[in-house]
Order: structure tokens, then C-alpha cells, then sequence
């Protein structure tokens, strides 16, 4: 019997043992130095990108595996209704989530205030900091990067809301709302992560009147996607509420550098999308290994994690 075919599209770092595992199920063919009849046979592809282009070279694809947790960079449109698409969530949670508490420390500690006053030689103090221990925290989005969120957050005194579709039970959650009640998860709250992906339900969810559901002091940290947050409301209401803190490490436009507007308001804090370790050895192998993990359960006939529904997209 002919053996299947795995397409990698994931550059030279692969794990020793996640290439020899995957060659125990399948001829493993590498983008770019795969044959025309290789790519023909192709059954599964594991990839960042999918275009058009693609498809049209692997017309027997029957599982596409992305490298990243968020899936929104595809072209929806162009992926027929049966090829199977799975998302990389859980991939590199870990950094993402320590990323989301530094952005939440550095805000509600005031630590780039200071920083740059104390910078310039300016020691005066003239603004206090909060105390995240017994405060409210709203987390948005229930993966792994936000029931991380939730455990380091329950590990530092916080009460912690959860916001998705599906109800949790999590013992880090201490009190859920399902979508689309997102105003009252935000409802008071002092501090609120968006670990969202960008989707056709939350393109553009936070608005003027969810930021305004948070306290005037509060802190919204957004480590999923730019676009979940409506732009011109935010600049409005971060102008007219200058004790609010934004931080970031999403924007909206593929160069980010063209977000530089939000990136320069006094009460925004930002990092230009670093927050997966970016550039990190040892996270893209992981990245890699989790992917790899995934389409050899599938060869086992063991089915497949992160399974993206592609109603959320078309
Ligand atoms: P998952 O995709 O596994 O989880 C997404 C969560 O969001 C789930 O809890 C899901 O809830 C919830 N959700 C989806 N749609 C809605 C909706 N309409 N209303 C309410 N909740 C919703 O994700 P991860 O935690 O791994 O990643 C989340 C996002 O973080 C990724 O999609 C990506 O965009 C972003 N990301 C950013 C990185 C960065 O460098 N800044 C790095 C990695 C990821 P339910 O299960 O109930 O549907």
C-alpha cells in the first residue's frame, strides 16, 4: 500500500524525535523540495500560511495543520468545506500568559510611568499603584492562554471572571459568563486579559461602551488579537479617561508599525506582538512538536485536537 504523505512547511528546525516519529506513519516531504507528484500526494500539510496557490498543488489534502494558535491570518474563502483546518492552541500558552501578566504587572504597578519620569531624573510620586491581590480580574477567552491566565491570577489573590461560549468549571474561574454577555463579565472589574482569537463573533467586541463597563482606573491587557477591540472607540475612550491603561502586544493592521497611533497615547503600554517568546529556540520547537504531536494522532487514527470550525470565520 502506498505510504501517505505529510507536507512540513515549517523551516529546518524540526525535533529529532517528532521527524522520526512522524516517519514511522507517513513519507514526510519538506515545502519547497517536495516533487509535483509528492505534493499531489499530500494528505496532511503543516503550516503557517495557506494560499491559494497550495491548494491548487495538494488537491488530496485532507488535513491542514497551522503552527499558530490564532487561524485568522487564512483566507476562509479560499478553503474548500471538507479540508480539515486545526489551530495550534495550547502551542506556546505558557509564554503568551507570562507575557499577559507582565503586561497587567507593568500597568497596574505604574512600572513604565516611573521609569520613564525616573529616566529623565524626575522622582516625584503622584500616582498610586493598585494592589492585584483581592481586586477583580475579567479574563476573556478560555483557552490555554487564559485559563493560564486565570491560574496565575487566583495564585496572586486576584477573583477571577471567566468569559466563552462553552461554560467552565474550572477551580480558577470563580465566576463565568458566556458569550455574549461580555459587558457583564467586564462590569466593574479592575483589570480584564483579552486572550481572544479574532473571529467573526469577536471582530471588534470591545467597544466604547464595554471599556466604559470597566472601573476609570482600570487595566485591559490584550495579548490575543488587535482587532477584538474597536480602534476608534478605544483612542476615544483612553483620550477621555486618562487614568485607564491599554496594554498590548496586538494591533490591528498587518504592519503593526501603522498602529503607532495607539502605541504613543500615555495610557497605552506596548509590545510589538512578542508575547510568544518571539524568536525563542527552545518556544518554536515546541510549536513544531505540538503541531507534529497533533497529525500523528490523526495518522494513528487517534482523531485530532483544535479542530477550528470554520463557521467562526466564513
Ligand atoms: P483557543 O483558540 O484554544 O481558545 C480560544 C478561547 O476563546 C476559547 O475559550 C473559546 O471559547 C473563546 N472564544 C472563541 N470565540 C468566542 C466568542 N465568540 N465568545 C467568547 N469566547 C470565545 O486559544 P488560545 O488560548 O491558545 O489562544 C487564543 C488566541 O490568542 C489565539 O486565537 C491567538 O489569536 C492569540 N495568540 C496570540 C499570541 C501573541 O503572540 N500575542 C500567541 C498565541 C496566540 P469556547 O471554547 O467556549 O468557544
Amino acid at each position: 500500500m502506498e505510504r501517505r504523505v505529510v507536507v512540513l512547511n515549517v523551516g529546518d528546525f524540526i525535533p529529532e524525535e517528532a521527524y522520526a516519529e512522524l516517519f514511522n506513519h507517513a513519507e514526510v516531504a519538506f515545502y519547497g523540495r517536495a516533487s509535483p507528484e509528492e505534493l499531489r500526494r499530500a494528505e496532511v500539510l503543516v503550516t503557517f500560511r495557506l494560499t491559494r496557490e497550495d491548494l491548487q498543488m495538494m488537491p488530496n489534502l485532507k488535513v491542514v495543520q497551522i503552527l499558530s494558535a490564532g487561524v485568522d491570518h487564512l483566507d476562509w474563502s479560499s478553503i474548500p468545506e471538507d479540508l480539515i483546518v486545526c489551530s495550534n492552541a495550547g502551542s506556546n500558552a505558557i509564554p503568551v500568559a507570562e507575557h499577559a501578566l507582565a503586561l497587567l504587572l507593568a500597568a497596574a504597578k505604574r512600572v513604565t510611568y516611573y521609569d520613564a519620569r525616573c529616566r529623565s531624573g524626575d522622582f516625584t510620586r503622584d500616582r498610586t499603584t493598585k494592589i492585584l491581590h483581592g481586586s477583580e480580574i475579567a479574563v476573556l477567552g478560555l483557552g490555554p492562554i487564559g485559563m493560564r491566565v486565570a491560574e496565575l491570577a487566583k495564585a496572586l489573590g486576584m477573583r477571577v471572571r471567566g468569559f466563552a461560549r462553552r461554560p467552565r468549571g474550572e477551580p480558577f474561574i470563580d465566576e463565568f459568563f458566556a458569550y455574549p454577555d461580555v459587558r457583564g463579565a467586564l462590569n466593574g472589574a479592575d483589570l480584564a486579559v483579552l486572550a481572544l482569537p479574532l473571529n467573526k463573533h469577536t471582530k471588534g467586541l470591545i467597544g466604547y461602551g464595554e471599556l466604559g463597563a470597566m472601573k476609570r482606573d482600570g487595566v485591559m491587557v490584550n495579548v490575543g488579537r488587535g482587532g477584538v477591540v474597536s480602534k476608534p472607540d478605544l483612542i476615544r475612550f483612553l483620550r477621555e479617561n486618562p487614568e485607564f491603561t491599554y496594554a498590548t502586544d496586538v494591533f490591528w493592521s498587518p504592519e503593526i508599525a501603522q498602529d503607532s497611533d495607539v502605541a504613543a497615547l500615555p495610557n497605552v503600554i506596548a509590545t510589538p506582538w512578542i508575547a510568544g517568546a518571539f524568536g525563542h529556540p527552545r518556544v518554536y520547537v515546541d510549536m513544531v512538536r505540538h503541531a507534529v504531536s497533533n497529525v500523528i494522532g490523526y495518522l494513528r487514527g487517534e482523531g485530532l485536537r483544535n479542530v477550528v470550525d470554520r463557521s467562526d470565520y466564513v
